[in-house]
């Protein structure tokens, strides 16, 4: 049984939200061909050609680490180079799992405010050497939702396609919360994606309301030669793909996918109103999707984990990320800012 848990740790503590398991329980009725030969994949792969309004290809993978090596692998020969930002998850939260399946292509860190790519910073990385030495950039690797919680607009996207078009380097799109960005822009996928500029776009199933499953979208279709045997070869080809095609047809038709967005969203944005309320509460990026980040002194950390309040301190930039999720629900949120307030009144003399 699950302990209840008081939680804004991350959008993977959720469950599975009602759409994708209605689904997933209507693939259960009797049986179909295996690995992907199934109706609900050739749904599935097809509702995504209509949302995105393109003939891309589409593969199904178990998450988010795997839908990153392997399509960076893709792209890249074991001497190329892939530009990311210095707190990409590519980087930092993958164990090197792209290194490995590219057989050693090399992350080059740039940086750039707010978790964004400083164009200036990866002109800097691409331009500095051309000699036979360093590792050739090939591709540019942007997150969108970023890991600091920001988000991307088409001009910034834009403009990161203009350099990776001056140096003929290709655009891939790490895009776990893709939909908590096109909930909070009035925009459609496509312009968000390969209207953009991005010709690999991997997209986010668990966190948006599934079991498990993350979807890669190949823009430009030549980029997707042999991938199929790539996804096998890494143990990432499903032999019972139905149960992850099904649940992305249920986020996708029924819109659940930006409903549960937009409901985390608006969970992340009452957060961060409630916690605006508290003088004492620095709050470090922008809100723009789904997640909040706190400066907070130790002991009122310590004092909230104390209390079973779960939530990281580690990611990359210090500070508390608060993540909301398709269930959060209000009252967790004014319970957390109530928790915090008493937090920080109990601990003011040992400060
Ligand atoms: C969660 C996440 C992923 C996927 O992680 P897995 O645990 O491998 O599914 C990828 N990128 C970002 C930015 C993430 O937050």
């Amino acid at each position: 049984m699950n302990q209840p848990v008081t939680q804004l740790a991350s959008d993977n503590y959720s469950g599975i939200c009602p759409e994708a398991l209605n689904y997933l329980l209507e693939a259960n009725q009797g049986d179909a061909p295996a690995y992907g030969n199934d109706a609900w994949t050739q749904r599935a792969t097809d509702c995504f050609r209509e949302l995105f309004e393109t003939d891309c290809e589409v593969f199904f993978v178990f998450n988010g680490t795997a839908a990153n090596s392997l399509s960076l692998a893709a792209l890249c020969q074991s001497y190329h180079s892939v530009i990311c930002h210095e707190n990409a998850h590519i980087e930092t939260d993958e164990c090197g799992g792209p290194e490995f399946a590219s057989n050693g292509s090399k992350l080059l860190l740039a940086r750039g405010a707010q978790g964004k790519l400083d164009p200036a910073d990866v002109e800097r990385l691409i331009t500095r050497r051309s000699d036979i030495h360093y590792p050739k950039p090939k591709v540019l690797s942007v997150t969108q939702t970023t890991e600091l919680g920001t988000i991307y607009t088409p001009d910034e996207l834009r403009a990161l396609r203009k350099l990776a078009d001056q140096y003929g380097l290709k655009m891939q799109m790490d895009g776990s919360r893709f939909a908590n960005a096109l909930a909070e822009l009035d925009l459609t996928p496509a312009q968000l994606s390969w209207q953009a500029g991005i010709e690999v776009l991997c997209l986010g199933g668990t966190k948006n309301g599934m079991a498990v499953g993350e979807a890669i979208l190949f823009f430009d279709r030549e980029l997707a030669t042999d991938f199929a045997w790539r996804c096998k070869q890494a143990g990432q080809l499903a032999s019972k793909m139905r149960f992850i095609a099904a649940p992305w047809l249920g986020l996708l038709e029924t819109g659940a996918w930006l409903r549960n967005a937009r409901h985390a969203n608006a969970m992340a944005a009452r957060l961060e109103q409630r916690l605006r309320e508290i003088p004492e509460v620095n709050i470090m990026f922008p809100r723009q999707a789904n997640s909040v980040f706190l400066e907070l002194p130790p002991p009122v950390i310590q004092a909230l984990h104390t209390q079973g309040w779960l939530f990281y301190t580690f990611i990359g930039v210090g500070g508390a990320r608060l993540m909301c999720s398709w269930n959060t629900s209000p009252e967790t949120v004014d319970q957390f800012a109530d928790a915090l307030q008493k937090a920080l009144d109990s601990t003011s003399g040992v400060r």
